[in-house]
């Protein structure tokens, strides 16, 4: 293995070149780091060389480490696998520390190689860490690049020196988007906040010239240089003192406390602004040992990180030929179908986006035309770009237009009469190549496929709203859907760069299924005189981003109304949710549809901006005197989506774990921080949740009854991972 080479010019400059072959972009492996701490040797050893550039041979510099290589630094420990992550992280400080010494004497301070690093392109994580322990960092003008440090998005932050140096560079203030919301910038902005030092058509033209006239105090970092101040001040500074009391405050509020790595990440800062550069690294190696050791955030770097791109990559998908979309009919151009033609022509796909009428049509098309419109306002894409994307679009009501195409999205009314109707209609012009999608929330689909002639090419394909936004798809297969069309689908999904999850036909599929009940305890509990204020913080102090009140209030009451309605049709005898329907249907009555109608569970001001809770929800049900625990509310709100989960993986439903940790992450938003929630289930132990689940069914009802296959695991001791695990056999 290869991925750094070293070549010396005749002008005595070394280029060590960073490119993992296998890979399209760079990512640090243990291996990497041995290579490239032995090349910085071999340059700073050799006389011959007066200086180093350090570059990537491909577009971009670097994507960031491989945080496989942090599971295995845990699992090499054995019994003490703080030992093992705290002693490599430190050899990782070692070579970075030593790129940024550069053989100068500590003293003096003279005698060192100037180093610059060349970034072609995107340089994330450990690819901005690296650059910044170098002396100097040229960017290539490329405004698609992203420079940023994104590691708290997985639950970890930067700990190869990348908090110490950043925040030692920029102040804890200004640093903190980046550390603290992982945001990232072009080349152009990321200069401007002084993370990088030069952006230029030429940047290795650029770096040679800067080695080459390079001064020994143009190498001296200024947390070596003696008289080193914290830019806005160290902790116990006056300005120092309120930006950290600030921040401390800003992070609590952010992430509840349910996020180690924020608070590691503050403390490793705060403690570190206080002790020289080197006493801080190891300061930040020990915090950022204890976020790897803490569940959250190995569940988190699992979940977002490792089986998020597993699933990507296809590992549900079955083996057969390539099954990439050429062109896609998109049936129904309202709210789903614009946004569906919007992600499918922004994945270079040609789209028919069909509807009743041309007008209609046209005015799905408008949604990309508007989408692409406030791109140009806020300089994201151009007049060009925008008039390119539209030209993939199609808008038509003629169904001869959809010959060629070979997927179909049908988001039509959800009627199964109309449904089987365009099925028919467009099975009737197109190739028996074609696979048919449906995005149906709430229909069978072994019961739309009815429609089809072709079964076997009939699918779910489910995308949540936004469209544009929402990252994950559900994929449903019904009783006869067939390979090719799951593959197609998966292919699909992977063009439009979102995450699958592939399940089986079942009410509500997964998602729905699970967040429906999460929104049916918060009402539930506002008829039984639970404070609705209480119920929404439960919900966010537990890693909800929205409580089950705010939720219903976004997605409207009135298909809250209509869900419980289709769905005490269907069950009949057995519905279980009159409690919550004696709420949601008065709400309907007096109007308050949520956010749409600028009422709902909340008030909203005249520009729709939530106030809070409307005081008349009250005088029809009064708070009670006295209030349950909020661990009691945190339990009935996860338990609800929880019990749910696991019921759809007893059913066959889910047949993979990861894509039910994934899909409520990604889908409804499931407390991040837990890695969804069968990796939250391992944490807190089946017997545990066993326990508690069957106390609530007492108090609470039939809804929390510990489902057997949770019983069983209680029993057997086992976890959810150890027993479905990666790499294990399927749960189904
Ligand atoms: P919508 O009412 O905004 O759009 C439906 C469109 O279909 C309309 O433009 C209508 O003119 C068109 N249409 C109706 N009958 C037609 C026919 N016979 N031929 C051609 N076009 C026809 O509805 P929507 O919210 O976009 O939902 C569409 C589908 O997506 C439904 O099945 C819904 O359950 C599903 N869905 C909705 C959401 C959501 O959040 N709204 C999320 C996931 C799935």
């Amino acid at each position: 293995m290869t991925d750094f080479t070293l070549e010396t010019g005749p002008d005595g400059i070394a280029t060590i070149t960073w490119d993992v072959k296998a890979k399209s972009m760079n990512v640090m492996s243990e291996e990497g780091f041995i290579e490239l701490d032995g090349l910085i040797d071999t340059a700073l050893a050799d006389d011959a060389i007066k200086g180093i550039i350090l570059t990537s041979g491909k577009d971009s510099f670097a994507a960031g480490m491989d945080l496989n290589v942090l599971a295995k630094m845990k699992e090499d420990g054995g019994d003490d696998p703080a030992a093992s992550i705290f002693a490599g992280i430190m050899k990782i400080h070692a070579t970075l520390r030593k790129i940024e010494r550069a053989g100068m004497d500590p003293k003096t301070l003279k005698g060192g190689k100037p180093i610059a690093c060349v970034l072609p392109g995107t340089a994330l994580g450990i690819g901005l860490e690296i650059p910044l322990s170098c002396h100097r960092i040229f960017a290539a003008d490329n405004p698609k690049a992203k420079i940023g440090l994104p590691e708290i998005m997985v639950g970890i932050f930067p700990g190869a020196g990348g908090t110490t140096r950043l925040v030692r560079k920029l102040g804890a203030m200004s640093a903190s988007p980046f550390l603290l919301e992982g945001k990232s910038l072009a080349p152009a902005k990321a200069k401007a906040a002084g993370i990088i030092d030069e952006v230029s058509a030429d940047p290795m033209a650029a770096a040679r010239e800067w080695v080459l006239n390079a001064t020994d105090a143009d190498l001296v970092k200024p947390w070596d240089a003696k008289g080193y101040k914290m830019p806005g001040g160290a902790p116990y500074h006056p300005a120092g003192f309120m930006t950290f009391v600030g921040a401390s405050a800003m992070v609590n509020g952010k992430t509840k406390g349910v996020y180690p790595a924020a608070k590691a990440l503050l403390s490793a800062v705060y403690e570190g602004a206080l002790v020289p550069f080197d006493t801080a690294l190891k300061i930040e190696a020990r915090w950022f040992t204890s976020v790897l050791l803490n569940p959250s955030s190995s569940s988190m770097i699992r979940s977002l990180f490792i089986n998020k791109e597993a699933l990507e990559k296809g590992a549900n998908r079955p083996a057969v030929e390539d099954q990439k979309v050429a062109k896609v009919g998109v049936l129904g151009a309202g709210m789903m179908g614009a946004g569906i033609a919007l992600v499918s022509a922004q994945a270079g796909i040609d789209v028919v986006l069909l509807d009743q009428n041309k007008e209609a049509a046209e005015r799905g098309k408008a949604y990309t035309a508007n989408f692409a419109d406030k791109g140009i306002k806020r300089g994201k894409t151009t007049p060009e770009k925008k008039e390119a994307l539209l030209s993939r679009i199609t808008a038509t009501s003629d169904y001869a237009d959809l010959a060629e195409c070979d997927l179909i999205v049908e988001a039509v009314f959800e009627d199964v009469s109309v449904k089987a109707e365009v099925t028919k209609a467009v099975e009737a012009v197109v190739s028996d190549n074609c696979i048919f999608a449906t995005n149906t929330s709430t229909l069978p689909i072994s019961q739309l496929a009815k429609a089809s002639v072709r079964p076997e090419q009939f699918i779910g394909i489910h995308f949540f709203s936004p469209v544009e936004k929402m990252l994950l798809v559900e994929i449903i297969k019904g009783k006869e859907t067939g390979n090719r069309a799951v593959a197609k689908a998966l292919d699909f999904v992977r063009q439009i760069r979102k995450t699958p999850i592939v399940v089986n036909d079942a009410r509500f599929f997964y998602a729905n299924r699970c967040i429906i009940p999460y929104i049916n305890e918060g009402i539930r509990m506002v008829g039984e005189g639970v404070s609705p204020v209480l119920i929404e913080n439960a919900a966010k102090l537990v890693g909800m981003p929205l409580g089950p009140l705010q939720l219903v209030d976004e997605t409207s009451i009135d298909l809250g109304v209509k869900i419980a309605k289709a769905t005490r049709a269907a069950m009949g005898d057995d519905y279980p949710d009159g409690a919550v329907d004696d709420v949601l249907f008065w709400m309907a009555d007096q109007g308050r549809m949520g956010r749409k109608s600028n009422s709902g569970f909340y008030s909203y001001d005249d520009k729709g901006k939530r106030q809070g809770v409307w005081e008349g929800l009250a005088a029809q049900y009064p708070v009670s005197d006295t209030q349950p625990d909020l661990a009691e509310v945190q339990h009935r709100l996860l338990f609800a989506q929880v019990l749910e989960a696991v019921r759809a993986l007893e059913e066959g439903v889910l047949t993979d774990i990861r894509e039910g940790d994934v899909g409520a992450i990604l889908g409804w938003g499931f407390a991040p921080w837990s890695g969804g929630p069968f990796s939250w289930l391992d944490m807190v132990g089946a017997p545990w949740a066993a326990e508690v689940t069957a106390t609530m069914a007492e108090t609470h009802g039939a809804r929390f009854e510990t489902p057997a296959l949770l019983a069983q695991m209680a029993d057997s001791g086992e976890s959810f991972y150890e027993r479905f695990g990666t790499g294990k056999d399927k749960a189904a």
